[in-house]
């Protein structure tokens, strides 16, 4: 479904990403982890093409991902193109970016009335449906400051739902809240998963990625060193990355 292919990145002289190799199938929830600066950010970016390649390539159902090839060549899309490919990918950062001067509401139906020209009146139908899945309903017309950080999390998750994408990337969403507010989001992300949405979360919540992932890829300096079940990775980690990672949970 989602194909990573000998994926490179690198900033100047820093390689980055040395050629990570990935699939994850349609429903499938893939949980990313290792050291800081290994690269898992620089990977979800490379995934939705906020970044450009180096290297290798990213499929979505057979389509590539930010550039069209011609013989050996790879030609970047169009903005235009590039946008509607990145329509087709949800992202949800560790700081919940909502807009502050508008209501939660409003934050929801921005992108799908100004982007997909949808009618207002349909947008915000869709939006109460989507509030009301992250259990926010009663908190339509109020201002993001007015929320806690695991309310103001659920609505950037509704957000990127309302434009209905294929695959949701996030990317240490619960690292900025409160430990009491952790399992709020992730309740929520967990009931995505249920309803079969593909996912590639970057998370330390252990107990997330064994409950909720189909597999865990661990990466360490830039490629994926160890990738597999909960189970396998979690349970018997077979690289040194993994082992001390799990070692450091205690
Ligand atoms: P963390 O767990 O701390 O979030 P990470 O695994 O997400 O780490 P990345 O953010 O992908 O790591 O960064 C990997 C490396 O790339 C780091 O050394 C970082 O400093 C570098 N890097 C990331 N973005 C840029 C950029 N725009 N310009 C230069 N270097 C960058
Ligand atoms: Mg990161």
């Amino acid at each position: 479904f989602l194909r990573l292919s000998g994926v490179r990145k690198s900033f100047g002289p820093l390689e980055v990403l040395r050629g990570v190799d990935l699939d994850v199938g349609q429903g499938e929830v893939v949980c990313l982890i290792g050291p800081s600066g290994s690269g898992k950010s620089t990977l979800l970016r490379c995934v939705n093409h906020l970044e450009t390649l180096d290297g290798g390539e990213i499929r979505l159902e057979d389509e590539l991902i930010g550039y069209t090839r011609k013989g050996d060549t790879y030609y970047p899309l169009s903005d235009r193109a590039a946008a509607r490919q990145r329509r087709r990918f949800g992202m949800v950062f560790q700081g919940f970016h909502l807009f502050p001067h508008l209501t939660v509401l409003e934050n929801v139906v921005e992108a799908p009335t100004r982007v997909l020209r949808r009618s207002r009146g349909e947008c915000a139908e869709q939006a109460h449906e989507l509030l009301a899945s992250v259990g926010l309903a009663e908190k339509h017309a109020a201002y993001p400051r007015e929320l806690s950080g695991g309310q103001q999390q659920r609505v950037a998750i509704a957000r990127a739902l309302a434009m209905e994408p294929d695959v949701m990337l996030f990317d240490e969403p619960t690292s900025a809240l409160d430990p009491e507010l952790v399992g709020e989001v992730l309740g929520v992300m967990r009931r995505l998963a249920q309803r079969t949405m593909t996912m590639i979360v970057v998370t330390h919540e252990i107990g997330f990625a064994r409950q909720v992932s189909d597999r865990v890829a661990v990466m360490d300096g830039g490629t994926i060193v160890e990738l597999g079940t909960p189970a396998e990775v979690l349970g018997a980690p077979k690289h040194r990355t993994t082992q001390a990672f799990v070692r450091s949970l205690g």
